[in-house]
């Protein structure tokens, strides 16, 4: 089977009267029109990685998250479109929530493990399926070199230029691969990665391990509102008024805060008049399900 998906992600303008204001013009690619489940980035970092596995004749992918693991469940529905099977290993005692009920939907079979345990995933794979000759392993998230060729693939279907692009940053995976198509492309778009978690600083080094050539760009780390999965009544209503405004989904894990993060920087005269922004809509959008109660 040809594992690829036709790619529907347009860029589409957004407007702002505070845009209007500092005299940048907002754009959004929509990844997260991609595929429904296999949404966004997530789908760009498995695509390789499934046609590895598929050469290497492996029909079993074993990968790892958490409980609202939105890679995940874009494995669970990708393996399940394209014919494999799949066993995601999922951090924490056994829970049931609406990501892991989608995840069992398509097919994915799920084995709860320890904390402890589960931060060496590599001797999990091999205590399980060490002597499994079709079995996969695909790490947390999808971090891989595979992954982030994938996502450099983003860059390639740009038709205009751009000041800046912005993207949510969680492994750093997809923030290397879009740089590293910047790279290949030659252009001069400055990248801005947004940490969704504390302490965000470190995620320049997960960055730089996937980049094919250095390269500079700015993180901007005072936009993760407690942490990963946290978020305050200021970002929730930043959310509420964004989805009212546009008619495009975000939520607060990832999208969310990249989002709250350049109206901020706008507002603040971070961007020279004149700037053409790209934010990268990276999907992920069923993590809203497990954030209701904040709304
Ligand atoms: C997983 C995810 C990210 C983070 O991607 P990384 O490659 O791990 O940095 C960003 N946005 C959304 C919506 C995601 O689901």
């Amino acid at each position: 089977m040809n594992i690829d998906l036709e790619i529907f992600s347009p860029v589409q303008a957004i407007s702002n009267p505070l845009f209007d204001e500092h005299g940048v013009k907002v754009f959004l690619k929509r990844d997260d029109l991609i595929h429904p489940m296999i949404s966004g980035n997530k789908w760009r970092k498995l695509k390789y990685l499934l046609k590895t596995a598929q050469s290497q004749s492996k029909n079993h992918l074993i990968t790892f998250g958490g409980a609202y693991s939105n890679h995940l469940l874009a494995t669970a529905a990708a393996t399940a479109k394209f014919g494999f099977k799949a066993t995601g290993i999922v951090r924490g005692e056994q829970v049931n929530n609406d990501t892991l009920f989608l995840c069992k939907l398509h097919g994915m079979r799920l084995v709860f493990t320890d904390r402890d345990s589960y931060r060496d995933k590599h001797a999990l794979f091999a205590q399980h399926y060490g002597d499994d000759t079709d079995a996969f392993f695909i790490d947390e998230g999808g971090a891989s070199p595979e992954a982030a060729l994938g996502c450099a693939e983003l860059v390639d279907e740009l038709t205009e230029t751009y000041d800046h692009i912005f993207c949510a940053c969680g492994t750093g995976t997809t923030a290397a691969g879009i740089i590293n198509g910047l790279s290949r492309r030659q252009l001069k778009t400055r990248f801005n990665a947004v940490p969704v978690f504390k302490n965000g600083a470190f995620i320049r080094e997960e960055i730089n391990k996937f980049l094919i050539t250095p390269a500079d760009y700015d993180l901007h780390t005072d936009y993760h509102f407690g942490g990963y999965g946290k978020a305050d009544a200021e970002l929730i209503g930043f959310i509420k008024e964004f989805v009212a405004a546009t008619g495009i989904v975000i939520e607060p894990v990832y999208t969310g805060k990249m989002m709250y993060a350049l109206y901020d920087l706008i507002g603040k005269g971070h961007f020279e008049p004149g700037s053409k922004i790209l934010a990268i809509h990276s999907g992920g959008i069923w993590g809203l399900l497990g954030m209701k109660d904040k709304f």
